[in-house]
């Protein structure tokens, strides 16, 4: 078993994971794996960092695909025996125009964003070794989607004793009520992909404090943050960050250094705490 430090960051083959994984490869002291859901796409990805001098490594995963998930599990496991850096950047999001029912957007939206994000989270969690750093990739739209909420669910997904197994309801409710036609009247903002990284930001918090619970004394820190708007396919041209600038606050959070006690639990943008 290699006892070489290891770096995991997920849909990486393009955008902020790209820049993500270019930045980690430069200042991560350690084997850095870019993976994405597309062997193809994930190998063209990484002969261009290759290009650029840098050696990432490559595995297969598809947040969606719970053997995907299992399969880098046993890998990291076998290889490493762990992994010391996870950053959860996967994402989907429908375009604004997008005809799509919003019922469908909903469950599709979910179904990566969040679902997904947790599901990488159930399975690679408990791998992380001490003074492991975990990376989740929200969004600010979390923060004003929440101020969409009705009072109740504010009050929900602000708490500080909210389990994830009721946040998971919650999140499959929001699903349901887009179905019935009943969202909005049920308290709901009208956005699929706000409403998912509303759970992203919440189930870091939970996961934080799980942290301090069951393994306070493995100084492992888990933080929710926002790139910033960042020109990819996702947010398009006229967005204001490069993806290099998109991924200084993930990376910053990925490396915080080993004698670091915070940020822990926080929403962070521009490498700040920001209020939930
Ligand atoms: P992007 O260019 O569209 O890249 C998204 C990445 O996620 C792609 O590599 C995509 O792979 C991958 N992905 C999607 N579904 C996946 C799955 N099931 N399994 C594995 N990988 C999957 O978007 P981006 O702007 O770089 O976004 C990266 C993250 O930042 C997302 O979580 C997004 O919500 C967040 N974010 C972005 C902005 C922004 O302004 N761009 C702002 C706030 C937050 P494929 O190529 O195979 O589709």
């Amino acid at each position: 078993m290699s006892s070489v430090q290891v770096a995991v960051v997920t849909g990486a083959n393009k955008g902020i994971g790209l820049a993500i994984v270019r930045a980690l490869c430069r200042q991560f002291p350690g084997d850095v794996y870019l993976t994405c859901r597309d062997p193809g796409r994930g190998q063209a990805a990484v002969a261009q960092l290759q290009q650029e001098g840098l050696r990432p490594l490559f595995h297969q995963l598809d947040i969606d695909d719970l053997q995907s998930i299992r399969a880098l599990r046993d890998f990291l496991k076998d290889k490493y025996g762990g992994l010391n850096v996870l950053v959860n950047n996967a994402g989907i999001a429908f375009k604004v125009h997008d005809t799509t029912p919003f019922a469908v957007q909903a469950e599709v939206t979910l179904k990566t964003n969040f679902f997904g994000t947790r599901n990488v989270c159930t399975e690679l969690l408990p791998l992380v070794k001490p003074y492991g750093r975990v990376v989740n990739v929200s969004s600010m739209v979390s923060s004003s989607a929440l101020r969409g909420c009705s009072q109740e669910l504010q009050q929900k997904f602000r708490s500080d004793s909210i389990t994830e197994e009721e946040l998971v309801q919650l999140m499959a409710k929001f699903v349901e009520d887009t179905k019935r036609g009943v969202h909005e009247k049920e308290g709901w903002p009208n956005t699929a992909y706000g409403v998912s990284k509303i759970g992203v930001t919440v189930l870091s918090r939970i996961q934080a404090r799980l942290l301090n619970e069951q393994r306070k004394g493995d100084h492992v820190l888990l933080n929710a943050c926002c790139p910033g708007w960042v020109r990819t396919d996702m947010a398009g041209p006229k967005a204001t960050k490069s993806p290099d600038e998109g991924a200084e606050t993930p990376v910053y959070l990925a490396l915080l250094p080993s004698s670091a006690d915070a940020p822990h639990g926080q929403f962070v943008s521009d490498k700040t705490v920001k209020p939930w």
